[in-house]
């Protein structure tokens, strides 16, 4: 079994559909295995994404992802890095496939909803980043 890291973002905490999105997760055959509320810390945010730190977008990044609570998840499925990226859409919710998480709720391509790792190696960092094992039950 496979793990990935999925942030429900401020835009869908701030909308009060975590539940929604838990239902299309579950929906897909995705096992949620550990879930919490927390809010971020401008350090925290920034070190998340430390690999986006170079790029325009990085300290609106910052900033969206400080501006409210996100549930931080971790996810279990046979292929669970390449489902839930699925399930998940593009970035830009404006090219996402129907059925989608963001084509269904995502705002604009910074208010996109969700977060999903995007290899074994980003999953494995972001689950130890926020769980450690004692808090992922499957
Ligand atoms: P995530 O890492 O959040 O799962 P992603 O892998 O689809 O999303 P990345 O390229 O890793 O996209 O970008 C991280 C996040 O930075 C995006 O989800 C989005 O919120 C924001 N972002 C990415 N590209 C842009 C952009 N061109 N303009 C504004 N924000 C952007
Ligand atoms: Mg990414």
């Amino acid at each position: 079994m496979q793990k990935t890291l999925s942030i429900i973002k401020p835009d869908a905490t701030v909308r009060n559909i975590t539940g929604k999105i838990n239902a299309m997760i579950e929906d897909a055959g995705l096992k949620i295995v550990a879930q919490k509320r927390i809010r971020l810390t401008k350090e925290q945010a920034q070190e998340f994404y430390i690999e986006h730190k170079d790029k325009a977008f990085y300290d609106d990044l910052v900033e969206y992802m400080t501006s409210a609570p996100v549930v931080v998840q971790v996810l279990e499925g046979e292929n669970a890095i390449t489902d839930y990226r699925k399930l998940m859409g593009t970035t830009n919710p404006a090219t996402a496939e129907d059925g989608t998480i963001r084509k269904t709720f995502a705002e604009s391509i910074t208010h996109n909803s969700v977060h999903g790792s995007d290899s074994e190696e980003s999953a494995a960092r972001e689950v130890n980043f926020f769980f450690n094992h004692l808090e992922i039950l499957d």
